[in-house]
């Protein structure tokens, strides 16, 4: 689709191009995983390793995450990583893993599927499917996952404008699938001081012209630990429905993304700092809908 921006019927908010997205049809939609909603009033954090490692390392992440307040166990099994030489994920064995992993501390898991071939064995043991950046315009893809019955965390592209983010989660809601979630991970710009540029504005705006829930994913918009609180209050600042972010027993070992991976002290202490405002100024509203 040749991109020439969004435009928006001022009288309906419907985007053109974009009927089943549109904020207009619809109220704000809740997406349910497992049993936790994600797009009501409050607001989720999903946490875990970038990569599956073990048994033990998924295990223990699982338990110091839930007993800090996160709503959903994040964890990958199948990679989608730069070299071919890099560690590619565990595979069935991950998805086990994290099955046993958030049956043991009552989360539901999140965990990406890259190719048609691994939907279905990976609907069988995950409560939510995540698009990854490198694979929002697989459209076989989205066809496939919008028949697959589980709901879809569709990342946006990291070169990819909103409107190519919202057509890619038009075709799953067109394919029959209206459990979608969109995630803001940091977009490509001329700036190199960070992994990625967090386009913060993007969340505000995918919020005002759509009714689906939007995350916002702090470590891989920013690639630095120390960057992530930070970004995951202002996330939650501009209406971000929620926030995912990596956690590792031991980061600077993680065998992927270790660098941009808190540490259980780490998470408790986000949690903490983002508690407070959550109970009180940003206790979210239906009316944030414009
Ligand atoms: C991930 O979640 O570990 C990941 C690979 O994310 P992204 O697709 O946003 O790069
Ligand atoms: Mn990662």
């Amino acid at each position: 689709m040749h991109d020439a921006g969004l435009r928006v019927n001022r009288n309906t908010g419907r985007v053109a191009g974009l009927p089943l997205v549109s904020a207009e049809r619809i109220e704000r939609s809740v997406v349910w995983v497992g049993d936790v909603p994600v797009g009501g009033e409050q607001v989720v954090v999903m946490a875990g390793p970038c990569s599956v490692e073990s048994r033990e390392q998924v295990i223990a992440t699982a338990l110091a995450i839930k007993q800090n307040g996160a709503t959903a166990l994040r964890g990958g099994a199948y990679k989608p990583r730069t070299s071919p030489y890099d560690f590619q994920g565990l595979g069935v064995d991950g998805l086990k893993i994290l099955r046993e992993a958030g049956d043991l501390a009552g989360l539901p898991v999140v965990t990406e599927v890259m190719c048609e071939d691994d939907i279905s064995v990976i609907c069988d043991h995950a409560d939510m499917l995540q698009v990854g950046a490198r694979n929002m315009q697989n459209f076989a893809l989205l066809k496939k996952l919008s028949k697959c019955g589980k709901p879809i965390l569709l990342k946006r592209g990291a070169s990819a404008t909103v409107k190519e983010w919202l057509a890619a989660a038009e075709y799953l809601l067109h394919g029959g699938n209206d459990d979608v979630i969109l995630c803001e991970r940091g977009i490509k710009t001329f700036d190199s001081s960070l992994r990625n540029t967090l386009d913060l504005a993007a969340v505000a705006l995918v919020r005002e012209m759509t009714h689906l829930p939007v995350i916002v994913d702090p470590s891989h918009a920013t690639g630095k630990r120390s960057l992530i609180a930070a970004t995951a209050k202002a996330a939650i600042a501009v209406g971000a429905d929620g926030v995912i972010v990596e956690v590792h027993p031991d980061p600077d070992n993680a065998w992927s993304d270790g660098a941009q991976s808190l540490t259980f002290g780490l998470f408790e202490k986000m949690m903490g700092e983002i508690a407070k405002p959550l109970r009180t100024i940003m206790v979210r509203t239906a009316e944030t809908r414009v």
